[in-house]
């Protein structure tokens, strides 16, 4: 099947029991045994439910992955994945990764003896360097967040298979529909899917892709253990939305790119981040790697007043956290998503004040470009 098949037709189609077309809701929490072990296939809903399962099944369908996990939300998805490993374990982890993955790995999971090195995964020399005796995984997002710079996967894959690594990939800016790290070589793939995978702004859940059955029951154990796992009804609610992503990324990209090269010819904005456009540094890469380029853009408009101006005079564009939503969305990294990283560090990152991060919609195009022509001027 191909990609736009598999989107409608993936993982468990329909409901068996009922014929119904869609997986319905199993709002249940635990499941009448015939004797006792004597069940047919769920227990108890942290361990598996059926709603779950048809998430988690298409999701392993559509990442080309043996099996599929869903959680309460991305950063459950990431926790669970760190919860793998042994305190006293390293990971070499990219240095524009999502403020929250930063976060959680500084602040918390110090706290429990994993030790982590930021490096620019991009330069593929300094994940080598990075590696430790003790090194267990890479973590890497690709393109990063939010200054769009993309790592060649493949070849983090060719180190990390040398030195027997792990090689972890956060697919939520291009998605499944753009891109399939497990083809590239990771072993691991999350996503947020509380972004374009859901779709909608209405749900926040995170999913893993595993790409064999070792990994699988591994991570099946811990999701089991810690159990930060989706409810039904967001299953339900991510199926629902996943449905359409082949559409939504499609009209994304398409109206990105016209505002990517908008932007690009003004002269009063001083750069313009999207892998799309072909003087990006990583343009090559992403287009060797991936289908599409997604639909966020970062630019820098100079300083925090003028970005402030440009937020305060945006209506179409809603301010807000989070991206990949079928309405456009405008935010200011150095100050919202990326707040929780120390200036001085975002200063060395290029995450200036004056940077503005957009989650293109699917809005009529002609009207985000009049918007955002008011809000310059
Ligand atoms: C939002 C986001 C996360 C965290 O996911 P939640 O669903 O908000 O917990 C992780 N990585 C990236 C790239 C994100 O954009």
């Amino acid at each position: 099947m191909r990609m736009k098949t598999k989107l409608i037709h993936g993982g468990v189609d329909g409901d068996p029991l009922t014929g119904a077309v869609n997986v319905p809701i199993y709002q249940v929490s635990t499941y009448k045994q015939e004797g006792v072990g004597k069940h047919k296939g769920y227990e108890y809903s942290r361990t598996g439910n059926p709603t779950r399962h048809a998430v988690e099944e298409y999701i392993a369908d559509i990442e080309g992955g043996v099996r599929g996990f869903a959680f309460a939300s991305g950063m459950a998805a990431l926790s669970t994945i760190v919860m793998m490993f042994d305190a006293g374990d390293h990971f070499v982890v990219g240095d524009d990764v999502y403020g929250g993955t930063y976060r959680v790995l500084n602040k918390v999971f110090n706290r429990f003896g994993v030790e982590v090195t930021f490096v620019n995964t991009g330069d593929v020399e300094a994940i080598a360097a990075a590696i430790r005796p003790n090194t267990k995984a890479v973590m890497l997002e690709s393109p990063s967040n939010p200054l769009l710079k993309v790592t060649d996967i493949a070849a983090v894959a060719e180190i990390t298979k040398e030195k027997g690594l792990l090689l972890v990939v956060d697919n939520t800016f291009m998605t499944p529909y753009w891109q399939n790290p497990l083809e590239l070589g990771a072993d691991i793939v999350f996503h947020s899917a509380t972004k374009y995978l859901g779709g909608h702004s209405d749900v926040v859940a995170g999913l893993v892709i595993v790409k064999d059955e070792e990994l699988g029951e591994r991570m099946h154990f811990v999701q089991n253990s810690v159990g930060a796992v989706l409810g039904p009804q967001d299953s339900y609610y991510l199926l629902r939305g996943m449905k359409t992503l082949g559409v939504r990324m499609e009209e994304h990209e398409a109206n990105t790119k016209r505002i990517a090269e908008w932007l690009s010819r003004r002269e009063d904005i001083e750069k313009v981040y999207y892998p799309g456009l072909t003087n990006h540094p990583g343009h090559d890469i992403a287009a060797k790697q991936a289908r599409g380029f997604g639909g966020m853009i970062s630019f820098d408009v100079g300083s925090r007043e003028r970005a402030e101006q440009v937020l305060s005079r945006a209506k179409i564009f809603t301010l807000a956290e989070s991206l990949g939503a079928v309405e456009s969305l405008i935010s200011v990294p150095a100050q919202m998503t990326h707040a929780s990283i120390p200036a001085e560090r975002r200063a060395e990152l290029g995450i200036t004040d004056g940077l503005i991060r957009i989650s293109v919609g699917i809005e009529d195009v002609e009207d985000l470009i009049e918007e955002l022509e008011q809000a310059l001027a």
